[in-house]
């Protein structure tokens, strides 16, 4: 049920952080991972990772808010491996200013990065998914789809737009037994959140504070869910948006 040998993924952002915890599950469950992101030292050791753990993993360079960089990823990943089973949209950025302070540029910026790139990797992914007759898409939203923050009013509004463009996928392409949901994480400890630390005053302690579970999430929180929405576990699942916050959305 949770298999995934033959399967082929695509994460971006996979060469670190929640990507890489992904990536690290798909892998472990017998999937080839497309590890697609700007970095290429990182994805590199992302692959020897993967490989290290038995997994098998490729690095592809791609700038998501690119549409020309994005096709060719797809292009690349059918040329490469021979299909397209799983697109991860994980790559992602903020910019920690409050609204009145945000450039026009900033705001494109990150609303291009999390939420556009989603719809141009699944709009890439779509033919060859159709085509095999299956595919599973994995949005990545946040608390932020859900709560807003005064220091986060572009990344705030592009992860509320991730659960919309999940639901508007998923209903547009159920008919082609392709399912479209999105995970919403808690504070995970990553290097988008290392830097959060250091920009935002207690948020360390408030996050402890907040969280039923009481820590922060790992990346390894990461790569159940992964495998769960990749796998034909998640065959009737779609259009959902699954928190993976250690309680945190549902604590009053
Ligand atoms: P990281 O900063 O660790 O990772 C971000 C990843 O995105 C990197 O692999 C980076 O690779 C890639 N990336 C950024 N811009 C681009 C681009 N233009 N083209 C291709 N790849 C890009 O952050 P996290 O792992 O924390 O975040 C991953 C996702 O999870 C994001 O969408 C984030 O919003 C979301 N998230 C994170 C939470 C957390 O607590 N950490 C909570 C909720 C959501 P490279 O620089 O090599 O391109």
């Amino acid at each position: 049920m949770f298999d995934l040998k033959d399967r082929v993924a695509i994460v971006t952002g996979g060469n670190g952080g929640i990507g890489l915890g992904m990536a690290r599950g798909l892998a472990g469950a017998g999937a080839r991972v497309v590890v697609a992101a700007r970095n290429q030292t990182k994805s590199a050791a992302a692959v020897r990772e993967l490989e290290k753990l038995g997994g098998q993993g490729l690095a592809i360079a791609v700038d998501v808010v690119d549409e020309a960089s994005v096709d060719a990823l797809v292009r690349s990943t059918l040329d490469r491996c021979g299909r397209l089973d799983i697109l991860v949209n994980n790559a992602g950025i903020n910019i920690r200013k409050q609204p009145q302070d945000y450039t026009l540029a900033e705001w494109r910026r990150v609303l291009d990065t999390n939420l556009t790139s989603a719809f141009l990797c699944s709009r890439a992914a779509y033919a060859p998914m159709k085509a095999a007759g299956r595919g599973k898409i994995i949005n990545i939203g946040s608390m932020m789809s859900i709560f807003g923050a005064s220091f986060a009013p572009a990344y705030s509004a592009s992860k509320g737009g991730i659960v919309q463009l999940t639901r508007a996928l998923s209903s547009a392409w159920a008919k082609d037994n392709i399912q479209v949901n999105a995970v919403l994480p808690g504070w995970i400890d990553t290097e988008l959140t290392q830097n959060a630390r250091r920009e935002v005053n207690g948020l360390h302690d408030n996050v402890l504070r907040r969280t039923p579970a009481g820590r922060w999430g790992t990346i390894e929180d990461m790569s159940g869910i992964a495998v769960f929405l990749a796998s034909p576990a998640s065959d009737f699942v779609t259009g959902a948006a699954i928190p993976v916050d250690g309680g945190y959305s549902s604590q009053g």
